[in-house]
């Protein structure tokens, strides 16, 4: 028979001690619960985006000591590559390593296409696209030193189907699914991964600015926006939680992941199962 050893505790209960992340956009909503999620798991973690300083300062504070984990921040504007690199050094030079790149920061702009706003158009493919191949192309080599990589793009249900009037962030979010796929295929064989999280609605403050604006375009209780305008499409009818793709993002970042790259993986209670 064969018995195998157990695990030693770090690896079952703290499956990332030694690690480090950078999380974009980890000042808010999905970035912060996957951060959290990856602190939790016993990784470092570099936070960005924007905020009140208190506000982020406590953030960071509150995370450290909830998970024992070292945490930096950086304000770098993921519209700009010089503060991407800027970042990705500071990250480097802090911890010596960078072993998980999730690449989350996003905005939103909804207007049909002959009004879109061409400033708009490139503030969110600067934000949502272009940003993932800064920080990746400069965070590879790192972990082509290690031999160990895990990239996470937050993409979006999005990312696989369109809806009218978001121009852009379908562009954008289409783009990373791309640029996932390229990336899992010239890293493969240095053992770093790449996948895309594809959510459907999520309930953050990008979204809640969304119920906002739609129940005063249509003149209706923001309980209607939620069911019929936001969720028409989530056979569920639920939004998805920050806890559930901090979950999966911990697990993407894994040893037992090493095998999942490439994949755009939904998160959309069935949305684009349609
Ligand atoms: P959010 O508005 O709550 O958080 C966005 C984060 O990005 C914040 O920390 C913000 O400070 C940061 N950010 C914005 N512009 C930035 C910039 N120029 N430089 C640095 N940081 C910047 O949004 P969220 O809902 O948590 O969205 C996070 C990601 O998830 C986005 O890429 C979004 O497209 C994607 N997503 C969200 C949903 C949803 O339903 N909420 C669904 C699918 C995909």
């Amino acid at each position: 028979m064969n018995i195998q050893a157990p695990l030693p505790l770090d690896q079952t209960t703290r499956p990332l001690a030694g690690r480090v992340s950078l999380v974009s956009g980890s000042t808010s909503g999905i970035g912060l619960g996957i951060a959290r999620a990856l602190a939790a798991a016993g990784s470092a973690v570099v936070l960005n985006g924007f905020g009140k300083p208190e506000d982020i300062a406590e953030t960071q504070a509150r995370i450290g000591s909830e998970f024992g984990v070292r945490v930096r921040y950086s304000g770098a504007d993921m519209s700009k590559p010089t503060p991407i690199a800027e970042m990705i050094a500071m990250a480097l030079d802090a911890f010596g390593r960078l072993d998980i790149l999730v690449n989350n920061a996003g905005i939103q702009h909804v207007a049909p296409l002959e009004q879109f706003p061409v400033e708009k158009w490139d503030a969110v493919l600067a934000i949502n696209l272009s940003s993932a191949f800064h920080t990746t192309r400069l965070a590879l080599p790192a972990m082509r030193k290690n031999n160990f990589g895990r990239i996470i793009n937050i993409a979006s249900a999005h990312g696989l189907v369109a809806s009218p009037f978001k121009a852009a962030y379908v562009a954008a979010k289409h783009g990373m699914i791309g640029l996932t796929k390229v990336t899992a295929l010239e890293a493969a064989e240095a053992n770093i991964t790449c996948n895309a999280i594809c959510p459907g609605y999520v309930y953050t403050p990008l979204v809640e600015a969304q119920i906002e604006g739609q129940a005063k375009a249509h003149g209706i209780p923001r309980e209607q926006v939620i069911r019929d305008v936001l969720l028409s499409q989530q056979p569920n009818k639920r939004f998805a939680t920050v806890e559930e793709l901090g979950a999966l993002s911990a697990f993407l970042a894994s040893d037992a992941a090493a095998s999942i790259t490439g994949a755009a993986l939904p998160v959309d209670g069935g949305w684009t199962a349609h």
